[in-house]
């Protein structure tokens, strides 16, 4: 024979009570961030269209170099596709161009040196 014991503790704790909170603040003075920020970005968006393709410009002499340039950044790297809008095939075209002309000293390897 076993018996069981149970030990149910039936533990019935109000916790009641009304708080009511009066705290009667003093009046807030108008704080916080004055004037609306204005960061306007400087940079426009314009729509990106490939040049290459537009010029229909089939393959990117790496002697032209006024037109390299323009897709080099003033560090002497070249632009990203994402930045400039080229195609792909003409990036890589154009990428390959500009690395014949450093080559030769047509394009500098690094523009500036900070
Ligand atoms: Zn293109």
């Amino acid at each position: 024979m076993a018996e069981e014991t149970r030990t149910s503790s039936a533990g019935g704790e109000r916790s009641g009570g009304d708080r009511e909170r009066s705290g009667p603040r003093g009046p807030r003075p108008a704080g916080g961030p004055g004037g609306p920020r204005e960061g306007g970005r400087k940079f426009f968006r314009r729509k990106k269209v490939c040049k290459f393709c537009v010029e229909k410009i089939e393959a990117v002499n790496y002697k032209d170099v006024r037109l390299l340039a323009q897709f080099i950044a003033e560090s002497g790297k070249i632009t990203p596709r994402r930045l400039t809008g080229v195609c792909t095939p003409h990036q890589r075209r154009l990428s390959r161009a500009i690395k014949q002309a450093r080559n030769i000293a047509l394009l500098p390897f690094a523009g500036r040196v900070q």
